[in-house]
């Protein structure tokens, strides 16, 4: 097999929050560090299709490595969002009892969470969370108020931890598929790809959906993931109908159906809970849809079907034993005599995305506490500089990014106000959006009521141009998924 670089200190497989915030956290140091996605963009697994609340941390059981790490990362968000300019909001969340045996939950999750060490948690009544949420159902009880309940944009964050891991030295190469490892013994000396291998000392396994199948390349048999699939209805931003989240009591297999407000302003309910076999279903089903509208309604009965704009699922990485899967497997001299080995995270399952940052920063110590030297790096920035928003600006603001680059003038997408400046500026960012999915994830074209109907053809033509490419060749989401079959005019390749 081809050896396509010099050695790497570190590898990560997987460029989901969790792969992309361990990216970060170890480019503070004077590492080689190596991020391999195998999809066209950052955050294309579990990350981009999740409810994105930053979980207070009442509901895992005292103990395990998820309440610790979601309450450690619950935690980190004030800062981490601050230093990644990435939209978050930490205005609580209530968990809404509709019967007695409701209300005798809601002290078992306040008793957790202070096991796990949650503060601020108090049980209220119906009339009290109504005066917050007027919209939710008179048969409401009660509520377990949680003020450090947040909600994330989880895509940004994931993009934006990308960047800053890049800008700070870090290598990211999308369209990298892992297929295995190259031993020597028993030791890992390299990961093979579909580019080549590149040879390294430590491996960092944050595959989610498919991290059983490289834990099973280490040798690690046993553990098994099954993908339960999520689905989601969103609701036009004019029909806003909430103001934090509204979680009903919890079930066995999930934290149920909720209604929670996005960091854009749009109402979100779900998610239903099925295991399925296959990793790449990501498809909506009508009875699912129903199940998550009548589930929703539960706690708030006015939502109408008619104000939904966009459906869509996600599927949860839930690993065999319940919990996160972290360890770390040392053996002994790999590459120029140093100490190497496998570091493992597995079923990174809700509440993967609050725990995500406390995860990364695991990562590091159980490097460090086994061998890896970490120098930190003097020019080391933290800072990730937010793009250009155009409809969150000023009048007089506006007018001044127009005087200095016209592009800001031309709106792309009108629902979500969207300008070709932005758009562009996304696509040469340090880490490029060079599919329509892309830009919708950074600047949230076609996120808006017509859904892209407006948007796309534009969207396409300015991506062409940019990247120097035909408009045929412009995808979807990556190799595969074009988005214009042929030039409408003979010979053309012009929308
Ligand atoms: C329905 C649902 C609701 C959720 N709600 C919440 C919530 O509200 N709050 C919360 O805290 N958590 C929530 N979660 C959990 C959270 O979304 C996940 O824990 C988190 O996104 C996991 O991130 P990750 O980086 O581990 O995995 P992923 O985002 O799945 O990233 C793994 C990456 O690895 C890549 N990859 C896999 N195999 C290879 C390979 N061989 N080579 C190269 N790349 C590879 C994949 O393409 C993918 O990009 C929810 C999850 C779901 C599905």
């Amino acid at each position: 097999m081809q050896r396509v670089d010099a050695a790497y200190d570190v590898i990560i497989i997987g460029a989901g929050v969790v792969g992309c915030l361990t990216a970060r956290a170890l480019s503070r140091y004077r590492l080689r560090v190596l991020l391999l996605e195998k999809a066209s963009d950052v955050g294309t697994g579990a990350t981009k299709a999740n409810t994105a609340i930053v979980h207070a941390g009442y509901d895992p059981l005292p103990g395990t490595h998820k309440a610790r790490f979601n309450v450690r990362g619950n935690n980190m968000y004030p800062q981490l969002c601050a230093e990644l300019n990435v939209p978050y909001s930490r205005q609580g969340d209530y968990v809404v009892a509709l019967s007695q045996e409701d209300m005798r939950t809601l002290e078992e999750l306040r008793e957790r969470g202070r096991r796990n060490g949650v503060s601020g948690l108090e049980i209220v009544s119906g009339d009290q969370v109504r005066r917050t949420e007027p919209a939710l159902t008179p048969q409401a009880l009660g509520g377990l108020w949680a003020p450090s309940g947040g909600i994330v944009d989880p895509f940004l964050l994931t993009v934006a931890a990308a960047e800053n891991a890049v800008t700070n030295g870090i290598k990211l190469l999308l369209e990298t598929e892992a297929l295995g490892f190259e031993k020597d013994g028993q030791r890992i000396v390299g990961v093979r790809t579909d580019r080549g291998t590149f040879p390294c000392q430590w491996v960092v396994n944050c595959a989610g959906l498919h991290a059983d199948e490289v834990m099973a390349w280490a040798g690690q048999d046993g553990f098994t993931i099954t993908p339960r699939k999520g689905e989601y209805v969103v609701f036009d931003k004019a029909k806003s109908m909430v103001k934090t989240v509204l979680f009903p009591c919890p079930t066995p297999i999930s934290k149920g159906i909720l209604v929670t407000l996005t960091t854009h302003g749009n109402t979100l309910i779900g998610p239903n809970a099925q295991n399925i076999e296959n990793r790449e279903d990501w498809a909506v089903t009508a009875q699912g849809l129903a199940e998550v509208l009548q589930g929703a309604r539960k706690l708030v009965p006015s939502l109408e079907a008619r104000d939904v704009i966009a459906v869509f699922a996600g599927l949860r990485p839930s690993g065999s034993t319940g919990d996160f899967l972290m360890e770390v497997h040392q053996v002994g001299a790999t590459l120029c005599g140093r100490p190497g080995g496998f570091v493992n995270l597995a079923g990174i399952e809700s509440p993967g995305l609050t725990a995500a940052p406390a995860l990364a920063q695991w990562v590091v110590e159980a490097l460090e506490d086994h061998g890896l030297e970490l120098e930190e790096k003097r020019e080391y920035n933290p800072l990730r500089p937010a793009p250009p928003r155009f409809s969150k600006l000023s009048r007089r603001e506006q007018t001044a990014l127009i005087e200095k680059d016209p592009r800001y003038g031309r709106i792309v997408c009108r629902c979500e106000m969207v300008t070709e400046g932005e758009i562009v500026r996304a696509i040469h960012a340090p880490v490029p959006a060079r599919t329509y999915d892309a830009l919708k994830r950074r600047t949230r074209c076609g996120t808006g009521r017509c859904q892209g109907g407006f948007d796309t053809p534009r969207v396409v033509n300015i991506l062409a141009r940019e990247l120097g490419v035909s408009p045929l060749e412009v995808t979807k989401k990556g190799p595969g998924s074009e988005l214009v079959l042929r030039g409408t005019k003979e010979g053309g390749d012009a929308l």
